[in-house]
């Protein structure tokens, strides 16, 4: 039987990948780490850790006092209050949210809403960034918890990106700060930026000829890329990254990871001259954990089934499936599926399980038998929803994200090319 995160506000120890998980995220506001779950083995970067917090009274709230709260402050904030819901978040909070969408979607949402004073975000960090860049600057986004990270994003820190950049113009024989294009009209390398990214790396791609990718147009972000320089240099996804290059026909000899620990990310300079792009060491924690086994049992299990993934996955699961696209893909996909049939999904949980709630005509399940949610996304319970509305009621704006105006500027500028590349 598929258990279901979305039946109750916390795992059961026995339901998911860590058993930790069964405490309220509170638990871990104050640990070093992104806490239990998919992604508690990968270090934060010192400069993007963001403890959370949530005041005991709120912790030990009954779950209808917090719903009920919620509710009353939703009421009298109005049209003041916009809540933004991401797709991987859990149905205890997003019954909530006035619109439900991935990252980029969330953030021009709010802007449709110019009369919201107060803009939510039930997402992670780099989410509401990205929503305070793009919203006016009269508009306050805050994020319900500072703690909900993506350890994805964090993979890529600006230091270390900044160093890479020196490295390879170095090889490139060009000033990192002053990248001019040669005799054929190109660039030798330009910076791509999944917007699974600080704000500071959009910033980073808007002051050199760069651009921010999403993961439904990845391929169209490459192809304008393309057109202006010899390679890429393309984080923190390296399987984003690889995936999209592949499906275009880049061959894998031309795309050598980046690591940042080692000199010259791990490659000699010859590979980094003939290469197209330059993938950065970055995963998702939760796209991580499909594998062809598991495509393979779920083949077995049910014979026929389709198998759609997202490009987060590892390359041998993509090339396993029968699809692979973006959350709204993967939506669009199951919505274009006919009654009785059976798709294995391979995302995060609580987006599958809703797709199963909304289609119960088709057998829809999640490629991965453990219940193993986005541990930081999983951080936004109904306790901190509950406060930060309570204090935006009284007047008071907490977890306020706001990003300064000179990382604000260029990183728009990495945004609206991404915009204004249309695919060919
Ligand atoms: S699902 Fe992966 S990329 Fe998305 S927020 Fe969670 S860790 Fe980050």
């Amino acid at each position: 039987m598929t258990l279901s995160v979305n039946e109750r506000i916390q795992l059961t120890p026995k339901d998911s990948c860590n058993s930790e998980l069964a405490a309220g995220p509170w638990a871990f506001d104050a640990m070093p780490g992104y806490g239990p779950g998919s992604s508690e083995a990968d270090p934060v970067p010192e400069p993007t850790a963001h403890p959370g917090q949530l005041p005991v009274a709120y912790q030990q709230m009954e779950q209808d006092e917090l719903h009920r709260r919620i509710r009353a402050a939703k009421a009298a904030l109005g049209d003041e209050l916009v809540i933004l819901g991401h797709f991987y978040q859990r149905d205890e909070v997003v019954q909530y949210a006035d619109f439900l969408g991935d990252s980029f979607q969330l953030a021009k949402a709010a802007l449709t809403r110019p009369e919201a004073q107060s803009i939510v975000f039930c997402g992670v960090h780099f989410m509401a960034e990205t929503a305070d860049i793009l919203s006016r600057d009269d508009q306050q986004v805050i994020l319900p918890n500072l703690a909900a990270g993506c350890s994805m994003a964090d993979m890529a820190d600006e230091d270390s990106v900044e160093a890479a950049w020196e490295e390879i113009c170095e090889v490139y024989g060009v000033d990192p700060q002053n990248v001019q294009p040669d005799a054929e009209g190109k660039l030798p390398v330009l910076p791509v930026t999944y917007m699974n990214s600080s704000a500071a790396l959009k910033a980073f791609c808007g002051r050199h000829g760069g651009i921010v990718c999403t993961s439904s147009n990845a391929e169209t972000v490459l192809e304008w890329a393309f057109e202006r320089a010899h390679r890429v240099l393309f984080f923190p996804d390296q399987h984003l990254g690889r995936n999209t290059a592949k499906a275009m026909g880049v061959p894998l000899e031309q795309m050598p990871m980046w690591n940042p620990r080692r000199p010259l990310g791990g490659n000699t300079e010859q590979a980094l001259v003939e290469a197209k792009v330059l993938l950065w060491h970055g995963f998702c924690s939760v796209h991580r954990r499909f594998t062809v086994a598991q495509i393979e049992q779920a083949r077995t299990e049910h014979p026929g089934c389709k198998v759609i993934v997202h490009p987060e996955c590892p390359m041998p699961v993509v090339d396993a499936a029968d699809a692979a696209g973006s959350t709204d893909a993967i939506r669009k996909y199951v919505a274009a599926s006919s009654p009785g049939d059976v798709i294995a999904v391979g995302t995060e949980i609580n987006l599958v399980n809703r797709l199963a709630a909304e289609y119960p005509d088709r057998t829809i399940f999640c490629l991965d038998p453990v219940i193993c949610p986005c541990s930081t996304m999983y951080r936004i319970h109904p306790g901190y929803l509950a406060w930060v509305l309570d204090e935006l009621v009284a007047g008071r704006a907490p977890n306020q994200i706001t990003v300064s105006a000179d990382v604000a500027e260029p990183a728009r500028v990495a945004l609206d090319r991404m915009l204004a590349a249309v695919p060919k």
